[in-house]
């Protein structure tokens, strides 16, 4: 399909609902995660203890992480250093480099990492195009910039075709 590349494999209401367990079933060892409205809301260094108690849950399930973003701002690295896992900045998903970079520091094969992000423009066509996992989850909040925004309306509409494919939910 002509816009294969746009759809996750694995959707989820926020990230901290992703179940450890079932990605190592499926193989995953590794898990390049995005930054805004994925880990923490955008323009906020808010981080939720869920998704702290979830980054712990990961590592105790001997899963690598590794923050990958197109973001360039300081609080990207005061996350990572809070969550103490490395992070790949000004990325230019869905370039694959960011991706690449990322698998070489968890040290994990395609075959076995997943990305998790909130957007599919970047963080699904990344993976798709590296033939990585690809979970989409829903944004943090969306009070975002304008070139988001019109990129989200184009999102839903693939979204509206998810129920048409094979997509699981989490
Ligand atoms: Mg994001």
């Amino acid at each position: 399909m002509m816009f294969g590349y746009l759809y996750p494999k694995i959707c989820a209401a926020a990230i901290h609902e992703i179940d450890a367990l079932k990605l190592k079933s499926k193989g995953i060892k590794g898990l390049i995660v995005d930054l805004d409205n994925t880990l923490i809301p955008s323009k906020s260094d808010y981080l939720a203890r869920e998704v702290r108690e979830w980054v712990e849950k990961i590592k105790k399930e001997g899963i690598g992480l590794c923050i990958v973003s197109n973001n360039w701002q300081k609080r990207g690295r005061k996350i990572a250093k809070i969550l103490d896992i490395p992070i790949v900045m000004i990325a230019f998903k869905p370039r694959k480099r960011g991706f690449k970079k990322a698998m070489k520091i968890i040290g994990t094969k395609r075959h076995e990492t997943a990305v998790i992000g909130d957007q599919i423009f970047t963080d699904i066509l990344g993976a798709n195009r590296l033939m990585l996992l690809p979970i989409l989850v829903e944004p943090l909040n969306l009070n975002e910039p304008i070139q988001t925004r019109f990129l989200r309306v184009l999102e839903y509409r693939f979204v509206n075709h998810f129920h048409e494919k094979d997509i699981e939910w989490m």
